[in-house]
């Protein structure tokens, strides 16, 4: 059920398009502890609980190697938000701030990263430990983690 919470003081939507000019493929759901967004926490811990991705066919392939990384960078689709606020209120204290200013799930289109400890890899599961997304949040993405990757394709002038 998209959020469509009263707006607070100051905040600003605007009038937007129903988004066509990108089709995003799902690969996996994201199971965590939290079934409300208030007990979610803004940000991933690397203490916080274990939580599972799994990783829909027929994506599993897409894994091979990634059991090499400690941490990986993880990209969902905060599909509970909504999605027309220029100016937002996080703290309701009348302070306002741009949505690109800010981390909120509130934003045009709501791609939450983290990275995350990645504690285990069997079959189509992976167990990690840093999220800070609802149970059944849409999975788009999986990437290694940008320090400990180094490049499989040859170098390129600049890099
Ligand atoms: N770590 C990500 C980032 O920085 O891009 C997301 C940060 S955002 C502040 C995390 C908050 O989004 C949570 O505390 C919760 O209130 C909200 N949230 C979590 N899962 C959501 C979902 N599936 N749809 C909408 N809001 C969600």
């Amino acid at each position: 059920m998209p959020d469509q919470q009263t707006i607070r003081d100051g905040e600003q939507s605007v009038e937007t398009d129903h988004p066509t000019d990108a089709a995003l493929r799902f690969i996996g759901r994201i199971n965590t502890p939290w079934r409300r967004r208030a007990d979610c926490p803004r940000q991933g811990r690397p203490d916080g609980p274990e939580c599972t991705i799994e990783i829909f066919e027929p994506w599993g392939p897409a894994l091979r190697g990634l059991e090499r990384y400690d941490r990986i960078e993880v990209l969902y689709w905060l599909h509970h938000s909504r999605r027309d606020l220029v100016l937002q209120n996080p703290a309701h204290d009348g302070q306002l701030f741009g949505t690109f200013a800010l981390r909120s799930p509130v934003r045009p289109n709501p791609i939450g990263t983290a990275m995350v400890s990645l504690v285990a890899l069997q079959g189509l599961l992976l167990t990690v430990r840093g999220l800070d997304c609802l149970d059944g949040t849409p999975l788009v993405d999986i990437k290694p983690d940008r320090c400990a990757f180094s490049p499989k394709a040859p170098p390129k002038p600049g890099s």
